[in-house]
């Protein structure tokens, strides 16, 4: 053997080893492909060692997606991965179970008698609310126009006839977006003290012939607030009973959508009242699936609620089926993985499981109360996100920023960041309580919290406490 067959043997021992090999004693990849292949284990646990200062799932308060799910479901959405959705004939079962969750959905949101069945109503899966909202703002915009056509305006005159959209100012990013990619003006009915959801005394004032839509929010992103949806149905009646051209509601129920079914305290916002025509929701929020779900479902299925030119005809068991979202392949995985939450929970499983992310919200504010420094901005007892905000009269010396900071030396992310538009001088603090935050997680949150609360009173004292300290120091010393 000579010398270099050695090297070679010696190579080939360690590249089963992943702390041995080559690669793990470089720098990774970032700018060009790597000329050689390495070993699949080596791979692995490479990516694997780069993710390490990544968020622990449990300990992410930010985030509104599903971190975990039961290993059942992990399983399944395994074995359904290689599979595409949009191949309705070839995986029949997924378009069926689609088609399942979308009259689930239907249901929980109070469809009305007699159009209870999947014809009556339509719907369908999207990669997350953001899709769905794109479907329900753009069939908002398409249905207007055929209104406004019949009604003999010129809607090719942008100057009389920009198409509208009115929404508080609270809203997703995603309706900035749908507003630009289709050219629709974005009326954002602005938050004051006193208005943290849609302004009701106000809203009317910001629609005219030109509105598509007004979107109700069941679960402002920033605060975890709600629209009073009731309210705004009511207004859209009475506007409805002289106008031109009749307006209607789309929800944006991204994370109550899949919450407030299931809990008692609010006041209808879905199908049950007249002009709500769409509503979407994320099934990787409180559905309970990992990223990449979301549906949209219309009340009624006719091409007045979802104009014929968003539905595609898709082959589907030798006939063929309407298509409506803008994705085209993706993975079954998730619609496979919500049907399973769905008939694995039933109602009463997401009922105790709300349950219990309600007590773990009420008892967060509770806890939050007692710092005596924080004036709550939502306390948990409709939808489950914790805001709070420094109080006026807190004499601390620290900022929500420095807490998100010190809280996260604990490994906890709980993002500090301004109000919309007009109550921009004011900092929130947030925390999303999901399913997989357990009382224990929240307990063992707080006992960090006054760590962390400590640690900044320390270093970062308020003015007056300065001088409490000095004097303590005159004192010892003229002792
Ligand atoms: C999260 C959210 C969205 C966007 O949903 P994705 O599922 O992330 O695409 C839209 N609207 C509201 C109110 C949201 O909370």
């Amino acid at each position: 053997m000579t010398n270099n067959d050695e090297q070679n043997l010696d190579r080939v021992d360690l590249e089963k080893n992943f702390l041995g090999s080559i690669e793990s004693g470089m720098s990774l990849p970032t700018d060009k492909m790597p000329e050689h292949p390495m070993a699949p284990d080596v791979a692995a646990q490479l990516v694997q060692h780069y993710r390490l200062n990544e968020a622990k799932a449990d300990q992410n308060l930010a985030t509104f997606c599903t971190t975990e799910m039961e290993p059942q479901a992990d399983k399944l959405m395994l074995s359904a991965l290689n599979t595409n959705a949009i191949d309705k004939s070839e995986y029949p079962k997924t378009a069926a179970m689609e088609n399942y969750c979308v009259s689930f959905l239907a249901h929980l949101w109070g469809v009305p008698d007699g159009q209870k069945m999947y014809k009556d109503f339509i719907g369908t899966s999207t990669v997350g609310s953001s899709e769905g909202c794109m479907l329900g703002g753009l069939s908002l915009l398409l249905g207007w126009k055929h209104r406004a056509k019949a009604a003999g305006f010129d809607i090719d005159d942008l100057h009389t006839h920009k198409p509208n959209l009115v929404i508080m100012s609270g809203y997703q990013v995603v309706w900035e977006k749908f507003c630009t990619y289709w050219n629709v003006e974005l009326r954002q009915v602005p938050i004051d003290g006193e208005h943290m959801s849609m302004d009701m005394d106000h809203v009317m004032d910001y629609v005219d012939e030109n509105t598509i839509g007004i979107v109700g929010i069941q679960g402002i992103t920033y605060t975890g607030a709600v629209d009073d949806i009731q309210k705004l149905d009511k207004l859209v009646s009475e506007y409805n009973k002289t106008a031109v051209l009749p307006l209607r509601i789309h929800v944006d129920s991204a994370f109550g959508g899949l919450f407030a079914p299931f809990v008692d305290g609010f006041k209808p916002w879905d199908f049950r009242l007249k002009n709500v025509v769409s509503i979407n929701v994320s099934g990787h929020k409180y559905g309970m699936v990992y990223p990449g779900i979301g549906w949209i479902v219309w009340k009624k299925n006719n091409y007045d609620y979802l104009p014929k030119e968003m539905r595609f005809q898709v082959p589907y068991l030798g006939k063929t089926v309407d298509s409506i979202a803008i994705n085209f392949s993706h993975s079954g995985a998730h619609i496979v993985a919500q049907y399973y939450n769905f008939i694995r929970f039933g109602v009463n499983g997401f009922k105790a499981i709300m349950n219990n992310v309600r007590k773990v919200s009420l008892k967060l504010t509770d806890e939050l109360k007692k710092f005596g420094i924080f004036e709550i901005v939502n306390d948990g007892s409709q939808l489950p996100i914790n805001c709070w905000k420094l109080a006026d009269d807190a004499n601390v010396g620290w900022t929500l920023y420095d807490l998100e900071s010190e809280l996260a030396k604990h490994g906890w992310q709980v993002p500090a960041y301004p109000l919309p538009k007009n109550r921009d001088d004011t900092t929130i603090s947030r925390i999303v309580v999901r399913p997989s935050m357990t009382m224990t997680i929240a307990d063992d949150f707080i006992d960090d919290l006054h760590l962390a609360i400590n640690g900044l009173n320390k270093a970062h004292p308020a003015p007056q406490n300065i001088f409490a300290d000095e004097d303590t120091v005159q004192h010892m010393v003229t002792k």
